[in-house]
């Protein structure tokens, strides 16, 4: 699959950030999926390489203004394109009074059909979209918020047909056999299925988080996992002199997780807009403070950024 960053900042744009939305598409589809739509997301789409056209699912993590108010916006200009395939949106208990509500007031019904879909904290599976399972977790957040694990539901097989060939193996049901994992009888010889089928040992996994103060509400929802995208608003020391009552995440506290659970790949976005503009609150702090404490492969998301995995799990910027 491949991830695009399409708003990397927190709470406000910058002149180099747009508010949260990240996109997640299947390698061999034009369609796509969506994780938050900030304000003005529509127009980062613009300059990316992906169109609202052939977008098939959004997800909220959370109903904070700049997750999701550029939704409507998305919503109308899709219809506006002539879009006709469905929509769903897939969010937190209570979006869809307020969504419907703004709709109809501004006299906006998108041609296509629309399907809203809430979970509760007690629902896990949300099913399975552009043949991508989709789970979720709650955060710690001052509002309900969620990660979303995407993956791939089948497990990749690759069966070795010259070799079974050379044995002597005819084509037909001796091969079904073996490549469905059990062990074939001929000819008085044993073929045994793992010397036929490359199973890889699991289909890539990605998750992505809404706001989140405590990284440990990850611990079972974690493994495995390819990519971990996760907020880090801030660095320590600001956490430390706004005390408790800030929920959102810092450098060192995410690190540290990722660290512990031997996370490979770490990217981090959300970033406050202080930490944009050079000198003494640039970026380098987050990321610096995230070297300290995490040794796998760091990623400082920017937007249009994309990373792409493949089939064999292999991560890459492209
Ligand atoms: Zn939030």
């Amino acid at each position: 699959m491949i991830i695009e960053f399409l708003g990397t900042s927190a709470a406000c744009p910058t002149h180099y950030r747009n508010t949260s939305a990240i996109s997640v598409k299947p390698l061999d589809n034009k369609q796509w999926i969506l994780v938050d739509c900030g304000e003005g997301t529509q127009h980062q789409l613009l300059k990316s390489k992906l169109s609202a056209f052939h977008l098939d699912v959004v997800f909220l993590t959370h109903l904070h203004g700049d997750h999701w108010f550029g939704l409507p916006g998305l919503l109308s200009s899709r219809s506006l394109m002539g879009a006709t395939s469905k929509l769903t949106v897939v969010g937190p208990k209570g979006f869809t009074e307020p969504l419907q509500n703004f709709l109809k007031v501004s006299k906006c019904y998108p041609e296509y059909p629309l399907d809203f879909v809430e979970f509760d904290p007690q629902m896990q599976n949300l099913g399975t979209f552009l043949g991508i399972k989709v789970q979720r977790v709650s955060l710690d957040h001052d509002l309900f918020c969620s990660a979303f694990s995407f993956q791939y539901e089948e497990v990749p097989v690759n069966f070795l047909n010259d070799k079974a060939t050379s044995d002597g193996i005819p084509d037909g049901k001796c091969k079904a056999i073996l490549k469905s994992g059990e062990d074939l009888e001929l000819g008085g010889k044993l073929f045994l299925s793992k010397d036929y089928v490359e199973r890889l040992d699991r289909s890539q996994r990605v998750i992505i988080c809404g706001d989140n103060r405590t990284p440990e509400c990850l611990i079972d929802f974690i493994s495995p996992c390819d990519l971990l995208i996760h907020e880090s608003t801030h660095v320590s020391e600001y956490l430390k002199v706004d005390g408790p009552g800030q929920y959102h995440c810092s450098a060192e506290r995410i690190a540290t997780f990722a660290a512990k659970h031997n996370v490979p790949n770490l990217c981090l976005t959300h970033f406050s807009p202080k930490y944009q503009s050079k000198g003494q609150n640039s970026m380098n702090l987050i990321e610096d403070e995230s070297k300290k404490f995490y040794n796998g492969n760091l990623i400082i998301a920017d937007d249009y950024l994309r990373i792409q995995i493949d089939k064999n799990r292999h991560l890459s910027q492209i």
